[in-house]
């Protein structure tokens, strides 16, 4: 693990100094040496990084109780703070108690008392299988912290995105810097003034700020990225990543597919997409983006998702305490924009002033139209009509292969069909979200929608490093010897013999 100090090349090597006697010429390689010193030397975020190096270096955070006694002190504060948690989400995006602690505050609690529940055995060195040359040695999986690590999370879920990877970030052992989204700040507030105080801050810093904060915060050398947030920003951020060689997890968005079968208990499959598409204001990045079904199919879903629609947020779903807000006008403005696609079937209404956009259904929209091109990330839900369950299953392929997919039908084998030929980060067949309910499944995107995963043991394992151990003893010379030059074939021979990995089940001796 380099320092931050190793990283920076040696102030005397700066123009207008002269090196061994001889004026230095401005080529374009030192003047690129030149930017990269000062920017190091300007860079505001790297005085608390060489804190968190040094007490990374010292050790602190690798002893289990010590991780254990933070994982503890972030649960008292899930607890202590969850007023102040919840005041700050509805103030971002007019999120109801009920979601927040769904979805937000309990869910992060869950994570932490999985993780407390089992660090023991995840922490455990993992002990492997072994060749005949190392019979009488030890090999095993250390499961070594990776170092300091960064985590840069997204606006829509502000406490579940920041602190689910915190849990296990945490818990492999690493230091941690925390940036929390600046679009919803309220809770970026609440995280900033009152969780340091909870967690060791020689280990765990929280950095404030938008994109100019964070570009500069990207310049200094971090073990491990992980990233929550747009596809744009990921491509950055990953660039930023290359610059040190630092692995990243990119948790990231798309355009996930709800296939709704015309063999369906459609009043129910409405209650779901309508519970799972509304959920805050639909800003989230596994909420069903459009429906795909057929014409049949469309015309028996829509009364349904009229009656869910109602019975959820009433006749004015904008004097609905449960339904939430835009985070800001410029989301607004983008979601707003998507109305002009297709038809408007239920919904559409909207107030500026509010962030507000109704829960929206649209009709007859066209692939080639932006509400079926972009992640929609908002409460609109466009309804593309297909011909049968082969050209959805076709649609779906053909596309960036998204965060989550869904299938609703009475007949399992339908549901099986999509789930065998698509794919997708996760996938849930029957409901909405909740798939990302269990800390027993992973999380996490493929191709476009990102990749790594986390939740419960694997976000542990994310911040892991897996370490190849063998601890081999002094004695047995006499075998080694078969390695050692000069080289003969016949220890060669018995060399194979003691290492080669044979196919099971096939007989080697014809
Ligand atoms: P975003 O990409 O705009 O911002 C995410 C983070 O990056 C923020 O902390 C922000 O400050 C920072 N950032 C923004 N611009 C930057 C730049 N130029 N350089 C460096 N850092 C920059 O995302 P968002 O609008 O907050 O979140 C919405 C997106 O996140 C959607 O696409 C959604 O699908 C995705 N998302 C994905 C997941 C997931 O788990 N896969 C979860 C939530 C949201």
């Amino acid at each position: 693990m380099g320092s931050l100090e190793e990283a920076e090349p040696a102030a005397t090597e700066g123009p207008g100094r002269e090196r061994a006697g001889r004026p230095l010429t401005l080529t374009p390689v030192n003047v690129e040496g030149w930017r990269y010193c000062t920017s190091k030397l300007m860079n505001p975020y790297s005085g608390r990084l060489k804190s968190l190096r040094a007490a990374w270096l010292s050790g602190k955070t690798r002893p289990i109780e010590y991780r254990k006694k933070q994982l503890e002190a972030l649960g008292r504060f899930l607890d202590e703070k969850k007023s102040d948690l919840f005041h700050a989400l509805h103030e971002d995006l007019r999120k109801s108690a009920f979601e927040s602690e769904i979805s937000e505050v309990a869910f992060t609690k869950n994570e932490v008392m999985e993780t407390l529940n089992n660090l023991d055995s995840w922490m455990k060195d993992e002990y492997m299988s072994k060749n005949l040359a190392t019979k009488f040695d030890s090999a095993f999986i250390r499961k070594d912290p990776i170092g300091v690590v960064l985590i840069i999370s997204a606006y829509n879920y502000p406490i579940n995105i920041a602190l689910v990877p915190l849990v296990g970030a945490i818990a492999a052992g690493n230091c941690v810097v925390l940036k929390p989204s600046e679009l919803s700040s309220s809770t970026e507030r609440v995280l900033t003034e009152t969780l340091p105080s909870y967690l060791d801050p020689e280990t765990f810093t929280v950095v404030t700020g938008g994109p100019e904060e964070t570009t500069k915060l990207l310049e200094n050398k971090f073990d491990y990225i992980f990233f929550t947030g747009s596809r744009n920003v990921g491509k950055i951020v990953m660039t930023a990543a290359a610059q040190h060689l630092t692995p990243l997890t990119l948790e990231l968005g798309g355009k996930n597919p709800c296939y709704v079968d015309e063999s369906c208990n459609f009043q129910n499959a409405a209650n779901r997409i309508v519970w799972g598409k509304f959920f805050n204001a639909g800003q989230t990045c596994i909420a069903p983006d459009y429906v795909i079904c057929s014409i049949t199919t469309r015309e028996k879903l829509m009364p349904c998702l009229q009656k869910a629609i109602h019975e959820f947020y009433g006749s004015n779903p904008r004097e609905s305490p449960d339904f939430g807000r835009l985070v800001n006008n410029r989301s607004f403005q983008r979601v707003r924009a998507l109305l002009k696609s297709g038809q408007v079937a239920i919904g559409g209404e909207t107030d500026e002033s509010d962030c507000y956009i109704a829960p929206t259904v649209l009709v007859d929209v066209k692939e080639s139209e932006p509400v079926m091109q972009e992640e929609v990330f908002g409460p609109i839900l466009p309804i593309f009509t297909v011909a049968d369950l082969d050209e959805a299953i076709q649609f779906i392929k053909r596309r960036d292969p998204p965060l989550a997919a869904y299938a609703f039908s009475s007949n399992s084998k339908v549901v099986n069909r999509v789930l065998d030929f698509t794919s997708s980060g996760g996938f849930c067949g029957n409901d909405i979200l909740m798939h990302m309910t269990l800390v027993s499944l992973p999380f996490g995107g493929v191709g476009y929608s990102g990749f790594g995963k986390y939740h419960g043991k694997f976000t542990f394992e994310t911040f892991t490093h897996y370490r190849a151990s063998l601890l081999r003893g002094m004695g047995m010379e006499s075998f080694n010897m078969l390695r050692y030059p000069p080289y003969a074939n016949r220890n060669l021979g018995l060399l194979l013999s003691a290492t080669t990995v044979r196919r099971r089940g096939i007989c080697t001796l014809l």
